[in-house]
Parts: C-alpha cells; structure tokens; sequence
C-alpha cells in the first residue's frame, strides 16, 4: 500500500490530521481547564472573607471552636465539595473541615496565599491541596485579625473535584464529550474527503504509468492506441491543463518520437540490407564478366584471331569501366548522404554551363541520332549555386535522356525565369520524348539502385544511382526535384536554382 503515491499521501494525509486532532483536542482541553479554574476562582474571590465576616474564628491565638463547626456546618450543607482550613501564620493546618484521614499535609505554603491576597497575580492561582502532597487547586483565602493583629488565614479549597487526566475530563462533561466528537468526527469527514481527492487526483497518474509500462512492455511498437487512454486530455485547451496533464501529453508526444523513430530505424536498417545486396550483386557482375574474359584470352592465348582477341579486350574493358563508374558513383552517393559535400556557392551563368554540358553530349547524341537543343533567353540573370555539381547534376539528366530516347527522337534543355523579380528563380528542364516512366514507378526513380525494368534490347542499364545522386545534389541547392513523365511519348525532368542578387 505504501508503494502507491496514493498510499503514501493517504498515510501522510492521515498522519497529520491525527497529529492536529489530538493537539486541537488538548489544547481545547487544557485552556478549558484553566478556563474553569479562572471563573470558578473569581466567582468565589470574597467566599472566605464572607465566612470570617459571619463568625469569630480565633481569638488571642486559639481557635474559636464554635464559630468554627457552625461555618463547616453551614457549607456541607451549601456545597460539601468546598473544604475549608484554619491556617496559623506560617501556613500551619490548624483545624479543617475534611473528613478525619483525608488530610495528608500538616501545612501549606502561604506564597499563593500572599499572592492572592495582594491581587497582583492573574487568576487562577493554585495552592496546595492539604489532601495530596503533588496536586495544587484553586482556593479562596482571607486573613483573620483579631485585637489588631494578624492571628491566621481562612484556605477555602473551592473544587473538590479535579480531573486528573483528559479523558477523565471528557468523560466528567458533556459539552466537552459533545464538541470532541464533533471534532473527531468533523476531522474523519476532511481525511475522508481528502482521501477520495487524492485518490482522483493520482487515478491520471496511474493510468499514465500503466500506459507508460504498457508501451514499454510493447518494445516501443505498439501503436498509440495503447495510450489513447491519456491522449484525450492532450487536447484539452493549454489554460486547463495541470501538470500531470501536461505530462500526459509529454509523454504521448514522446511516445509518437520514439515511434516514429523506431519506424526510420527499422526502415534504414531494411535500406541498408538492401544496399548491402545491391551494392554486392552490382560489383560482382561485372567482376565477374571482367574475369571471364581475361581467363578466356589467358587459355585460348594463340587461338584467337587479332579480331577476336580485340573483341575480348573492348569488352572487358567496357566492364571495367562499368566498374568504375559505379565505385565512383557509390563513394559520390555516400559523400553526399554523409553531408561530407559542401556546395561552394558562387555565381555564374546558367546558359553558358547549359551550353558547355550539351557539347559533352552532342558527339553521343549524333551517334544515336537524337536532336539535343537548348531553349534560353540570352539575358538571363546569373545564379547562385555550386558549378561543378550542378554540371554533375545536368550530366545524369542529359546521359539518361539520351538513353532512354530512341532514334529520331529530340531532347531539350531549356531555362525560364521564374520570377522576373531579382529574388526569382531560373527553372531548368531536361525534357525528351522518350519510352517515358510507368505512373506506379515514378516515386520511385529516385530510390537508390532502383531501375525500370525494360525489355528494351540492347539499352545499357545503369547502376540506378544517378537520379539518387541528382535528387541530393538538387535539394543541396534548396530545390526538390520534379519529373512527369507519359509512358511511350516522354520525360520532363525539374529543378530550379536561386538568381544570384549581389
Ligand atoms: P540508371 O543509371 O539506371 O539510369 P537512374 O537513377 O539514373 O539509374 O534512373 C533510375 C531509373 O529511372 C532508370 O532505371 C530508368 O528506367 C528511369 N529513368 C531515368 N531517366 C529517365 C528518362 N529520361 N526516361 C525514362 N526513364 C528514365
């Protein structure tokens, strides 16, 4: 039980409202008591005198037995709890009207006695109780002068009944039974409100731990439904929320992280496997063919014609080649995803690079007999970005286009301006009316070692590294990438890049 939060406030809760009950309840008792005393002792302040003033009670020294009895007389039938004592001068017992046996002091002190009598100090005062050698009560008390002279004191002990303890005095008084137990009984209504509070209160808290030990019992995977219990209160309007609903909606934002963090991780972690095995299966292919052909030249050495024997040799190479193309591309890809490539931004014109690109491809253009052209205004204003990788970028753009364009069909490469403003932007396209993407396929294209399947026969397949390359490079710059593409009539590929502004 003590484990709970719950259980702990309750015991403290409970611990405190016993520590003040019992206190209120003395203290309540105590000042009651000397309450008593006070009145009782004031009500009683001229009692002794009065007595001394009905009767004579000494006389040149020696006790007046008469006036004596008819004063004990006179008070059993009054009140019998009052007792009075003939004192001498030093305190002395010297009659008394107790029955015989009772009195256990033969003197009392006559310190209280002066001081009730020069009224100097504040009821109530207590004397020694000539029944008990440890217990003092209230008195009334009056000298007795006779001939002039001071001959003793009159001790009235004025209640004959004390209460030892508390409980005797609760249990003596009704009023003092009646208002303890409305207290006892007010205090056990608090405690048990402040329980059912405490027990609402910690209720939000125990479902949240529970949700808590459930998700984390889940591995971090169960979906968020295991903490749609607490989720509601997240969408309660930020002025109502206390701080376990605060935490609430903390811990389900923290939740949705971790989740979608486990989601990337096991996504990147199924990525690189797949990489793994492409980037394997790609190497070895060519290594392979590579392989096969120098074997067959070093066993068939002098059995091969000089045709053949070239044949072999361009082939191989051809794989080479291949080889490192995709050793380059792979450690490319891997700079640019580690953030290792810092674009140098600077300026420059976006025509003349177009140009210079499209002469790279011109001779390989003619070859296939595609039409490559440029459509540009001459005054376009400079852009900002990072020459080489953009040509990088253009590269890709035009090979594929060349590539997956057939015969007699044209590409273009134009540049429009955005915006005319000097904060615009020049878009490029790289445009062909080629065999064109599959509409299911395109989200894909940009995936690392993804590849169209074809039955295109003799088309040189690439490495599917070179629109993941272009994808990086383009978004360095700011820009996302665009592509439509019509299956068998053609592709328009999209980026733009930031007019430089000085
Ligand atoms: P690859 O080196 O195999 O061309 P890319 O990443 O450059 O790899 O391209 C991925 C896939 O996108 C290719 O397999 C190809 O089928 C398709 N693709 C790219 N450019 C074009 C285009 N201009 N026309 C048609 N298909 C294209």
């Amino acid at each position: 039980m003590l484990k709970t939060l719950y259980g702990k406030l309750s015991a403290v809760l409970f611990g405190l409202f016993l520590v003040v009950g019992v206190l209120y309840i003395l203290s309540t008792l105590f000042t009651t008591r000397l309450y008593l005393q006070e009145v009782n002792q004031r009500l009683n302040e001229t009692l002794a005198q009065n007595l001394i003033s009905q009767e004579i009670l000494m006389e040149s020294g020696q006790i007046n037995q008469e006036g004596l009895q008819k004063i004990f007389h006179m008070l059993m039938v009054i009140n019998p709890s009052i007792e009075v004592y003939l004192l001498n001068l030093e305190g002395k017992i010297l009659a008394y009207s107790a029955p015989p046996g009772k009195v256990k002091r033969e003197s009392v002190s006559l310190d209280p006695v002066a001081r009730y009598l020069g009224k100097k100090t504040a009821f109530p005062i207590l004397g020694d109780d000539p029944r008990d050698l440890n217990r003092q009560k209230i008195f009334s008390a009056a000298p007795i002068s006779g001939q002039g002279s001071l001959q003793g004191y009159l001790y009235v002990i004025l209640a004959g009944e004390e209460y030892d303890s508390a409980a005797q005095m609760i249990q003596g008084s009704y009023i003092l039974r009646l208002s303890s137990m409305t207290i006892a009984g007010g205090l056990a209504f608090v405690l048990f409100a402040g329980l059912i509070f405490f027990y609402l209160l910690t209720r939000r808290l125990r479902r949240l731990s529970a949700s808590m030990e459930k998700f984390s019992g889940s591995d971090f995977s169960e979906p968020l439904n295991a903490v749609s219990a607490v989720h509601s209160a997240s969408t309660a309007p930020p002025t109502l929320k206390d701080e376990i609903d605060r935490l609430e909606s903390t811990f389900v934002r923290m939740a949705d992280r971790i989740l979608d963090q486990m989601k990337t991780l096991q996504q990147t972690d199924a990525l690189r496997r797949e990489l793994v095995a492409n980037v394997s299966h790609d190497l070895r292919t060519p290594l392979a063919s590579l392989q096969g052909y120098i074997e067959t030249l070093l066993l068939k050495e002098g059995k091969l014609t000089p045709e053949e024997q070239k044949a072999y040799l361009e082939t191989a190479a051809c794989h080479g080649e291949r080889l490192s193309k995709l050793v380059s591309e792979l450690f490319e890809l891997a700079k640019l995803d580690a953030h290792e490539v810092q674009p140098h931004f600077e300026p420059f014109s976006l025509g003349e690079l177009v140009q210079d690109v499209t002469q790279k491809f011109h001779l390989s253009s003619e070859k296939k007999q595609i039409r490559l052209q440029t459509h540009f205004r001459a005054d376009l204003p400079f852009v900002r970005a990072d020459i080489g990788l953009i040509e990088r970028a253009l590269d890709n753009l035009l090979d594929n286009a060349l590539r997956y364009t057939p015969q007699g069909g044209t590409v273009t490469l134009s540049i429009d301006q955005e915006n005319r403003q000097e904060t615009g932007k020049l878009v490029v396209r790289v445009s062909d009316t080629g065999c064109g993407i599959p509409p299911d396929e395109i989200p894909r294209i940009f995936d690392r070692f993804y590849r169209v399947q074809r039955n295109t026969p003799g088309e040189t397949q690439g490495a599917g590294l070179g629109l993941a390359i272009t994808r990086r490079i383009v978004e360095l710059h700011g820009s996302p990438i665009g592509v439509e593409s019509t299956l068998h009539s053609g592709t328009t590929f999209t980026f733009s890049l930031p007019v430089y502004t000085p």
